[in-house]
């Protein structure tokens, strides 16, 4: 038995690329800012790269629970060049709007069709963009705040809130 239309299957494998182009996106994010000397702000992107992961493998374990095809679609290259600190941060910012759009479309879909299940699976997704979306804003405001010549008062604003992964243990030499 499947649990949703072929139509559904189509619009949730779309987001398992966009969830992924997410996580590029925010790979090519983060390594502006190592490159950059800004570890704290590289680690903030590059985690949240495996949380884009993360999201694209709920679609693909929804679409595989509920009998779907699983169907990837080719994903753009990311964005790769920021000409600043801010213009990388809102490049995520807007990316978060964007997605935010794409899952109240999967939304509508869910329930066009009366699919009870697809609109719960959703939800967590709608709360998720919901922080998501109010991080970056957040993030964004500190930055441009702080300036290009501050951004190590940036990286301690984000310590100092918990919302900076650990750095990763040493390794022995
Ligand atoms: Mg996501």
């Amino acid at each position: 038995m499947t649990l949703g239309s072929e139509k559904l299957f189509a619009a949730f494998n779309q987001q398992v690329g966009n969830e992924m182009g997410a996580s590029m996106q925010y790979i090519s994010i983060a390594s502006y800012f190592d490159q950059e000397g800004l570890g704290g702000l590289a680690r903030f992107f590059y985690r949240q790269s495996e949380e884009e992961r993360e999201h694209a493998m709920k679609f693909v374990n929804f679409i595989v629970d509920a009998g779907g095809p699983l169907r990837i679609p080719q994903i753009a290259a990311p964005r790769a060049e920021f000409g600043s600190a801010s213009d990388a941060v809102q490049a995520a910012l807007d990316w978060e709007t964007e997605v935010t759009r794409q899952i109240y479309d999967l939304v509508d879909i869910a329930k066009e069709e009366k699919n009870y299940i697809a609109h719960r699976f959703l939800d967590w997704f709608v709360d998720e963009q919901f922080e998501e979306v109010t991080t970056m804003e957040e993030l964004l405001q500190v930055v441009e705040r702080a300036g290009d010549g501050n951004l190590l008062a940036v990286e301690e604003y984000l310590s100092r809130e918990g919302m900076l992964p650990e750095r990763p243990p040493e390794g022995p030499e």
